[in-house]
């Protein structure tokens, strides 16, 4: 796929959603949501199976109506309660998981049809099929039928069908979640090319985190049909604002904790399964009340230490008992216990099963949160969490 800018493009435009809620028989799909996307911004929306995700989409795309709230796309509203521009007058075109394509029709005239049915001039029809082709790798392939392309020359159809509208915002709904895992890989890295060289205002709805952080500029995450976080990807992964997207992003150890003291400047002394740690305290706004806390570390944060050897000045000293130790190929996943606590983490060394062993925590892989048994709290083991692909 080459890259090149087309020319004499549209302008992309800014999408407001503004305090938007979509009921099905009074049952919420999506609750208040509001997002500020600004033109040319590629936004990335991850969120597990059923949390709204795609509710969201097809409200911009204008192919479902809010039950509050207001859209606006380059500052023009084209959506709120009874007054509702249709999809074909919207400067938008969306991506489908299954592709969507017409298996009645050539790569041509696919590509052709939104053309026609948006208004865009004729004169231009084979000149911007031509280079749209070109553009994703499709030369030579025109008067072919679906079914004689691969899955990802597929998925390039309905990336070029979308393009060819010439929209102001570009919508994707897991478009490559039908790719297996290689031609998925290849796939992100060039649609991250091309979204980059567009420059065009793009929202990307996707399970997979990794998808998520080579494509969006910022992430959107999204649970029970609530914007839970907003930023960019090293804002997420460096202060994940709630203990379950601590988890989504690779803090997969969850310790309970006891809080015996504050220093003001966001760090807290805490004992977790007999050990006291110093910990910062990363859920953005929030104050942690109380003495109860919930602590995440990622295994990468964990590290085994030989006899003797100390520990930096930013890591917390602890002495755990090895439960398990499985090589994995190129490392040992170690599971142990802190007191009552379990923590895995992988070591490049093999530790001696029920012995003793000396752990180094650093201190910023650790995150600290109010243990109140909130929603937002709770580790993500449902079913529709097990669907995500985390890091
Ligand atoms: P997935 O990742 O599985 O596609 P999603 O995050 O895109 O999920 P949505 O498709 O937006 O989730 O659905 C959000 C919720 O709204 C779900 O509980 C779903 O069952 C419900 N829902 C969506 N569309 C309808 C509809 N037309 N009628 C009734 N309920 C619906």
């Amino acid at each position: 796929m080459t890259t090149t800018k087309p020319a004499n493009r549209a302008q992309a435009a800014g999408v407001e959603v503004d305090a938007v809620s979509r009921h099905f028989d009074g049952v919420p799909a999506l609750g208040q949501a509001s997002l500020n996307i600004h033109p040319g911004e590629v936004i990335a929306i991850l969120g597990p199976s059923g949390c709204g995700k795609s509710t969201l989409l097809r409200l911009i795309a204008g192919l479902d109506t809010p039950s509050a709230g207001a859209i606006r796309i380059g500052g023009r509203c084209v959506s709120r309660p009874g007054a509702v521009v249709p999809p074909e007058q919207r400067p938008v075109n969306m991506v489908f998981q299954d592709f969507a394509l017409w298996p009645h029709m050539t790569v041509e005239r696919i590509v052709r049809f939104g053309m026609r049915h948006r208004g865009v001039p004729k004169a231009v029809w084979a000149s911007r099929t031509a280079e749209l082709l070109g553009m994703l790798g499709l030369d030579g392939m025109a008067q072919r039928y679906p079914r004689q392309l691969s899955g990802g020359q597929q998925q390039r159809v309905a990336i070029a069908r979308a393009l060819a509208t010439d929209p102001q915002v570009l919508l994707f709904d897991e478009p490559l979640s039908n790719l297996d895992a290689q031609l998925r890989i290849q796939m992100r890295i060039e649609l991250a090319e091309l979204l980059q060289r567009l420059e065009t205002t793009a929202i990307y709805v996707t399970h997979d985190i990794h998808e998520a952080v080579a494509l969006g500029h910022r992430l959107v995450v999204m649970r029970g049909g609530q914007v839970e976080q907003v930023g960019s990807a090293k804002e997420v992964f460096q202060s994940p604002s709630n203990a379950w997207i601590a988890g989504l992003v690779g803090y997969n150890n969850q310790l309970q904790a006891e809080i015996v003291g504050r220093d003001g400047e966001g760090r807290l002394s805490v004992r977790s399964g007999g050990s006291h740690m110093t910990v910062r305290s990363h859920a953005r706004g929030e104050q942690l009340h109380g003495t109860g806390a919930t602590l995440r570390i990622r295994p990468e944060a964990i590290r085994p230490l030989r006899a003797d050897e100390p520990a930096r000045a930013d890591e917390q000293l602890v002495t755990a008992t090895v439960e398990q130790c499985c090589f994995e190929g190129y490392h040992w996943r170690v599971v142990c216990r802190l007191g009552d606590e379990p923590l895995t983490f992988f070591s490049r060394h093999p530790l001696d099963a029920a012995g003793p062993v000396q752990l180094a925590i650093d201190t910023e892989g650790t995150c600290a949160y109010s243990d109140e048994p909130t929603a937002a709290n709770s580790a993500p083991e449902g079913a529709a969490d097990r669907q995500l692909r985390t890091a």
